[in-house]
């Protein structure tokens, strides 16, 4: 598909197409690049909702908050964020690993044609669900889809079923694309409000101690509705 458009390592400009370009061929849905900056927004909702107490047993939310809000403090030198899909389908049952296989890939590709410092040296820059920072953020941030009502990512064509992956670098690159209001694309939409066998999704807050997913993690109903996803 890529084919006649592969980037080759050398004499390669640094942009978010051609960075795009490399995830795409290691097999990524989808990838697009945001530019580093502290998410005030977030950080402001995040610490209101902790304070209610709706982030249940997640503990480790109320830590590290300052490096979750701000990348430039989770790996010195941050510049921008690049953040690559992989959809269920594509993923398999290991998809902590599938994802952080393909990064170090990419990682290893943009290495040759950008150059080694690229990414740090020194610290953690690859991201898959394990570290302070707020991915389903930064995938909207880089302008890959947008936050529905169901609190979940949306991609417009891969649906809510994808597993994002990031690998931090240190150098600057423009923004791939404008990012998307919340519920963008939801417009009238409730589907998944009314789907909710537990009123998680209640006055338009996610309130974990109620969402069954984290209990038991058998719960996608807010998901399988969306017609995103169909
Ligand atoms: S995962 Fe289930 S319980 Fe949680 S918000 Fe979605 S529908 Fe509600
Ligand atoms: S089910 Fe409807 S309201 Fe809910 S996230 Fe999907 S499009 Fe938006």
């Amino acid at each position: 598909m890529y084919k006649d458009d592969t980037p080759t390592s050398s004499n390669l400009t640094l942009t978010s197409e051609n960075i795009s370009k490399f995830a795409l061929q290691v097999g990524f849905n989808a990838c697009a690049v945001a530019p580093v900056h502290r998410l005030d927004d977030d950080a402001e909702f995040m610490d209101c909702w902790i304070a209610q107490g709706l982030h249940g047993e997640m503990d480790y939310l109320e830590r590290n908050c300052d490096k979750r809000y701000d990348p430039a403090l989770l790996v010195p030198g941050a510049q921008a964020v690049v953040v690559c899909l992989l959809s269920f389908e594509h993923s398999g049952r290991d998809y902590h690993r599938r994802v952080k296989s393909m990064l170090y890939t990419l990682e290893a590709q943009l290495k040759e044609a950008f150059g080694e410092d690229i990414v740090s040296s020194t610290h953690q820059h690859i991201f898959c669900d394990s570290a302070p920072i707020l991915e389903r953020r930064w995938c909207v941030e880089a302008g890959l889809g947008f936050i529905g009502k169901n609190h979940q990512f949306i991609h417009p064509t891969l649906g809510s079923m994808v597993h994002p992956g990031e690998i931090i670098i240190n150098k600057p690159l423009p923004i791939s694309n404008t990012p998307y209001p919340i519920s963008a694309l939801c417009a009238d939409c409730r589907l998944c409000l009314d789907a909710c066998p537990t009123g998680a999704l209640r006055n338009n807050v996610w309130d974990a101690t109620q969402c069954i997913a984290y209990t038991t993690h058998h719960c996608l109903e807010c998901q399988l509705i969306c017609p995103f996803n169909l």
